[in-house]
């Protein structure tokens, strides 16, 4: 049996996310773009409403919602602004490796603090050197004691000039390759350095930084999980997150579309709306077509997730389809519009730049092909567990 219809309690969490993104987000969404005005009041009262770590379990203060439950409110927040979306969902990306692996008191501590105030956090394995292999990273953490101490750069760090903590990925043993790379949770204050906030093309509200330690003592406590198997971790954790990368990338197809569609209603060109011509018909409804697929791609990644299957190819196949299918409805959104669509005063030029995005971060489009075609051409079995449930 397959089933696609939503809970009520699905439902109107939706409808709640999608009011938010109507009333709050939408409003300010080109200004905030155009400045690269950081969210501050957006994050609080998102957070205050419960649209922020919905993730976080019950124990450790939060609402314990499902993948599938995120992904419905990522899509419209995205749907809203996907800058403003990524600011708010980037606590799950970061917060994934301590729920899947760190020590009880370390859950209690560091999930805890994202439910009794609206801090953010922040994932760290990126750097200049080690962006799609990450097995080339430089960054180290050295033993000594009962400490670690942490070296190194990391860079497009997603609310790293807000975060209050960072999940820090860093190489434990320095000849090992992927597998020699540790995870931590490093606390700001502890000497975290936020370099630049980079000025980006697309997703302007978001914060992306480069960040650097030196010298940064850690207590041994804060290594996540085993020494060595942060490679795994960090890969698991892109598993949990790429079905809400999809969703947000839905969300940006759907505005994209929405608006090409009520234009194409309204421009009359050869007498007639632009609408009634089948070059711009089969435009729009290429574009619906694939949103849909997107969405299906994502539930799928999403509901195996809440299942406790592995999704690695599922969450590949969601992510690559919907991020190409959002910068592809966007491109044409632009099209249906002509040359108004290049102009910042309407808005499908904002969501052309912030597409761009999707393609990109949490593994580019290459690089989710390169799973595809591993786990297609070498299939593990698909009921295969996880080494750690979620
Ligand atoms: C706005 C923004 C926010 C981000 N947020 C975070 C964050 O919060 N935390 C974090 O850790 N990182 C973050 N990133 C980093 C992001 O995940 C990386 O940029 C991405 O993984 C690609 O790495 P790279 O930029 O070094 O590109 P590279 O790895 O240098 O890739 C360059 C090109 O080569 C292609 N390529 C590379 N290897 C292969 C291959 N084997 N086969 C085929 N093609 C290949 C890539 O697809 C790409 O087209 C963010 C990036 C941006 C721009």
């Amino acid at each position: 049996m397959v089933d696609f219809t939503l809970t009520d309690e699905q439902k109107s969490m939706r409808e709640m996310a999608h009011d938010f993104a109507e009333k709050e987000i939408r409003p300010v969404a080109w200004e905030y773009d155009r400045e690269g005005t950081w969210p501050q009041e957006i994050l609080e009262k998102a957070w205050e409403v419960g649209l922020m770590n919905s993730h976080l379990p019950p124990e450790y203060g939060g609402p314990g919602l499902g993948y599938l439950d995120g992904a419905l409110i990522e899509e419209e927040i995205a749907w809203g602004c996907s800058g403003i979306g990524t600011s708010l969902s980037c606590n799950g990306l970061a917060t994934a490796p301590i729920g899947l692996a760190a020590s009880e008191k370390l859950k209690k501590e560091y999930l805890g603090r994202l439910s009794e105030a609206p801090l953010l956090a922040s994932f760290c394995l990126t750097e200049p050197d080690a962006g799609s292999d990450v097995s080339g990273m430089r960054t180290t953490a050295v033993k000594q004691g009962d400490k670690y101490v942490i070296n190194g750069s990391k860079c497009f760090i997603t609310n790293g000039g807000y975060a209050d903590y960072y999940t820090v990925y860093a190489k434990t043993d320095k000849d090992a390759g992927h597998r020699g790379i540790s995870a931590f949770v490093v606390e700001r204050d502890w000497g975290v350095i936020v370099d630049k906030k980079e000025d980006k093309l697309g997703q302007r509200a978001s914060n992306t930084a480069t960040i650097s330690f030196n010298d940064v003592e850690v207590p041994a406590e804060n290594l996540l999980g085993e020494e060595n198997k942060g490679f795994k971790l960090a890969m698991m954790t892109l598993d949990r997150t790429r079905p809400g990368v999809a969703a947000m990338a839905t969300g940006i197809a759907r505005a994209a579309f929405e608006f090409a569609t009520d234009y194409s209603k309204e421009r009359v060109q050869f007498g007639v709306p632009i609408a009634m011509h089948q070059g711009i018909q089969f435009m729009i409804a290429d574009m619906a077509t694939e949103i849909e697929a997107a969405r299906l791609l994502t539930w799928k990644s999403a509901f195996m997730l809440d299942n406790g299957e592995r999704n690695s190819l599922v969450s590949s196949h969601a992510k690559r389809f919907a991020a190409d299918a959002a910068m592809k409805i966007a491109t044409d959104a632009v099209q249906v519009y002509g040359g108004y669509g290049f102009i910042k005063d309407y808005p499908v030029e904002k969501l052309f730049r912030d597409a761009k995005i999707m393609q990109l971060y949490e593994g580019t489009s290459q690089i989710q092909r390169l799973v595809i075609a591993r786990e297609t051409l070498l299939p593990r079995r698909s009921e295969e567990p996880t080494a750690v449930p979620a």
